[in-house]
């Protein structure tokens, strides 16, 4: 395995943590707070840096960047102050959003999609959650029906990030309920296909600044040219998708330096007994948990991506491994920061409480700490087994 950052990714990662430093850390206390994404002014300048989906090929207006520079890059964006919920609008724009047109869609609508996403004039989502199926995703309600040229689709999506905003999006429905899973079909979404609507944007306690709503489909037309990957192949794009947010989750380790760096800082000009805090051993050794967290974190993600990166899918076994880990690495660091910010730590001024409310969502979103859990308990034991009576 090899792990070292070239001078090209070193430009990268400096030139990200410097733009979410002076652009998006001043911005997030209010995202916070009011609920809202970046203004549209911040993506403009990130889609001008070629930061959206620049994991495209460049035939495609991308610059073809492999999975190790975009972690990279999103790690960067995290360690610089920008909000973990940023990164999930983004990702959810042009990552799980995105991925599924590339890796399954037509050469027309790879031509007619990525390009607006990548220049930031799109911003996509990935509808997948119903009200009644979450994590017994493809157990969904919405049903697509073939009316001739064009598809007729109804059904609710729940919890969908970018739902307040997207553009368009990928939406999973069933299209032949005789045959379970198979029968899952993907499409793509505008918002201005008749019978398109959003609900009601949800108030949540964390991931403030990546707005999430439900999106009703009400006899809404789909074109039969954007039915995605071909009927039955819903559960494939999902797949992809899925796989694709899970090894991209490594962008919150960037969450976790951050929140290291900013206890070190207040660690060392904070006095309590005559003396900076962080002489005590007790936060010292907070501090030191913090840090193998972050580096076992590391080698987790990176190893993924480098497995990615040098053509060998990353396993599910390793896949749930990382984003497991990760969401509880998450939120003790979020625990730590607080209790070494003491009662500054709950306070709104500080972002380390934020960082608490953000982590629990990671354990939830791309499928929850249990469901991880179950994919591993798979991979060690098999299927469950039945004795007879
Ligand atoms: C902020 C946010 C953004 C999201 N963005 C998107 C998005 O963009 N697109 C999208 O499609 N979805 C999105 N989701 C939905 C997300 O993927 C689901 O919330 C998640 O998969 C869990 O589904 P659920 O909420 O219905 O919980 P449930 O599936 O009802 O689970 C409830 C509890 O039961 C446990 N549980 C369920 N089944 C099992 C089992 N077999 N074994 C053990 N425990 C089990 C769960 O672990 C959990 O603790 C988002 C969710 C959130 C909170």
């Amino acid at each position: 395995m090899e792990f070292t950052i070239t001078a090209e990714q070193q430009q990268l990662v400096e030139m990200v943590e410097d733009f979410a430093r002076r652009e998006v850390a001043p911005l997030t206390r209010e995202m916070d707070e009011n609920q809202t994404f970046l203004p549209p002014e911040v993506w403009r300048k990130m889609a001008d840096l070629n930061l959206l989906a620049s994991y495209v090929p460049e035939e495609y207006g991308g610059l073809g960047l492999k999975a190790m520079d975009i972690l990279l890059t999103r790690q960067a964006w995290a360690r610089g102050g920008g909000c973990l919920g940023s990164l999930l609008s983004w990702g959810a724009s042009d990552g799980i959003g995105t991925v599924g047109i590339l890796k399954h869609g037509t050469e027309a609508q790879k031509r007619k999609y990525l390009p607006g996403i990548i220049s930031g004039e799109k911003i996509s989502c990935f509808a997948l959650t119903e009200p009644d199926s979450g994590s017994d995703a493809f157990k969904m309600r919405s049903r697509a029906v073939k009316q001739g040229d064009h598809y007729v689709l109804n059904g609710t999506k729940m919890f969908i990030t970018n739902g307040p905003f997207c553009d368009m999006g990928i939406v999973l429905a069933i299209t032949d309920p005789s045959k379970g899973v198979l029968g899952v079909s993907a499409f793509i979404f505008e918002k201005d296909f008749p019978g398109f609507s959003r609900g009601k944007k949800l108030d949540k306690m964390g991931m403030r600044s990546s707005p999430t709503s439900e999106l009703i489909f009400e006899d809404c037309i789909i074109p039969e040219e954007n039915l995605l990957g071909g009927e039955g192949m819903g559960a494939l794009v999902a797949n992809t998708t899925l796989h694709w947010e899970r090894t991209g989750m490594g962008f919150a380790i960037g969450a976790m330096e951050y929140n290291l760096k900013l206890c070190q800082e207040y660690a060392a000009q904070r006095i309590q007994f005559g003396e900076p805090i962080g002489n005590f051993q007790s936060v010292r050794h907070r501090l030191a948990e913090m840090k193998i967290d972050i580096e076992a974190a590391k080698y987790l993600f990176y190893r993924m991506a480098w497995l990615v990166d040098t053509d060998q899918i990353p396993a599910l076994l390793d896949i749930s491994v990382g984003k497991a880990f990760l969401s509880k690495a998450l939120l003790r660091n979020a625990d730590a920061a607080i209790s070494t910010f003491g009662g500054y730590g709950v306070c709104t001024e500080y972002p380390v409480q934020r960082s608490y409310r953000d982590a629990k969502i990671i354990e939830i979103g791309g499928g929850t700490y249990d469901i991880q859990l179950n994919m591993i308990g798979a991979a060690l034991m098999g299927p469950r087994q039945k004795t007879k009576k």
